[in-house]
């Protein structure tokens, strides 16, 4: 088989055969097919597209071209839950918890935070001790016993997906909905969860800005993880405003405690919910949605939650202590109040503009290798709907570099606009496709 030719397939907008994707992915995990005829060959597909059944193949295909993780020995139907990723999105340190609670066994791997969105493990890495390598017996071990563990993604999982992710990030191939969803899905087959719930976010802090293509974006992901064999379904919710107050690692884990006490904001706890819900359902411990609604709600009513999530952080090795206010999470030198000029109403506060600031202090990477600072990000004290008085405090910056203190600033001015009339609500669950 010649690489040349598959190229010229697709460049003329033809279907490729199962051989032939098979092919290409080997070559990319190998090495064997060389750079620029792996991004000529993405770019024919950012113009011409890819058929459902080639999605499926390149996602299937990609999957199991490095370790695919194995949790048969695990008791019960193991659950995933993916984010498209957002600004302030905590969910997972919320939703895993619960879940767990619920009896439902969760064996997460995490990545890390690129760009102007979190990651799952920066945030875990922010409590002191907090372990997120661990060999799989110990992995699997752990999940048996309290139904919980995160770990960071596995270095050897869908080797073909970093190669070619690396490829696309700099050919302008990313934005690409076949090449997106066998990205995301092929890691989360090879992650080996039977359930897989997916939270598409749409909005200005989100990968898909529009409606349209967040739906069609999880259409093509269910179709995918369907036709692995797997149980899948998408929330789309919203991501024009960040999620819950705290945007920033250390700030996140404390919101998510918070909320794991019942104390937390509405749309972070509402979103949670939700997600837990789904996930209890795919995980056979309801016989209805409605059920494992009930279940995931008294999961955290009951405290459950929180104690599940206690049992996590002490068999990783973290160090919190739940009698301080900020349970012993790092806390930055400088905390500055950003103030309301006059009475208004807070109309818009935009989540690329916000999670760009938490960057600009330091909560975020530019670069892979850019080291991050966990105590630093920003506290949201007023959001869209809320009336302000002049001098109100809008939002604490937590930072600890003066310099980068003043940039985030202005940044996140940008982020807010203001109006005389109460802004309409939006809803933060737009739709669930089952
Ligand atoms: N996230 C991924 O994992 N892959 C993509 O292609 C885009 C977002």
């Amino acid at each position: 088989m010649k690489m040349s030719y598959i190229i010229e397939k697709k460049r003329d907008g033809k279907d490729l055969s199962r051989d032939e994707i098979e092919f290409l992915v080997r070559g990319i995990a190998v090495g064997t097919i060389p750079d620029y005829q792996i991004s000529a060959w993405a770019m024919a597909v950012y113009f011409q597209g890819m058929s459902p059944g080639e999605t499926r193949d390149l996602a299937l295909a990609m999957a199991y071209s490095g370790e695919v993780i194995e949790l048969s020995a695990v008791e019960g139907v193991k659950v995933d839950k993916h984010s498209t990723g957002g600004v302030g999105d905590k969910t997972t340190l919320v939703v895993i918890p619960l879940v767990a609670a619920a009896g439902v066994p969760v064996a997460k791997m995490s990545g890390r935070g690129l760009g102007h969105t979190g990651g799952t493990i920066d945030k875990f890495e922010s409590i002191t001790g907090f372990k997120v390598e661990m060999a799989h017996p110990a992995f699997l071990q752990q999940v048996s016993q309290i139904k919980a563990a995160v770990v960071s993604q596995s270095g050897n999982l869908v080797p073909a997906d970093k190669r070619l992710y690396a490829i696309r990030d700099v050919t302008a191939t990313i934005d690409s909905l076949p090449l997106i969803a066998s990205s995301i899905m092929s890691k989360k087959i090879a992650s080996g969860a039977e359930g897989i719930v997916l939270d598409v976010k749409v909005g200005s802090g989100a990968f898909m800005k529009s409606y349209e293509k967040a739906a069609q974006l999880a259409r093509i992901m269910i179709d995918i993880g369907r036709g692995a064999g797997r149980k899948v379904v998408a929330l789309l919710s919203n991501m024009d405003q960040p999620l819950g107050n705290a945007v920033g690692n250390a700030l996140e884990v404390k919101e998510a405690i918070d909320t794991l006490k019942g104390q937390g904001p509405p749309d972070l706890e509402e979103l949670s919910l939700e997600l837990a819900a789904q996930m209890i359902f795919l995980g056979e411990k309801a016989s209805s949605i409605n059920e494992a609604r009930e279940l995931a709600r008294s999961a955290l009513k009951s405290g459950l939650g929180l104690v599940s999530w206690k049992q996590m952080v002490e068999a990783q090795g973290g160090k919190l202590n739940y009698s301080l206010p900020h349970y012993g999470l790092p806390e930055a030198a400088i905390k500055e109040k950003i103030t309301a000029g006059q009475r208004a109403y807070v109309e818009h506060l935009n989540a690329l503009e916000v999670g760009q600031a938490a960057m600009l202090l330091g909560a975020g990477r530019e670069q892979v290798r850019d080291i991050i600072d966990h105590a630093v990000g920003i506290e949201l004290l007023k959001k869209p709907g809320d009336l302000v008085e002049a001098g109100d405090t809008l939002a604490l910056i937590h930072a600890n570099d003066p310099g980068r203190l003043e940039t985030a600033r202005r940044q996140l001015l940008r982020a807010y606009r203001f109006s005389e009339q109460a802004p309409e609500k939006s809803p933060l669950i737009i739709q669930l496709i089952s």
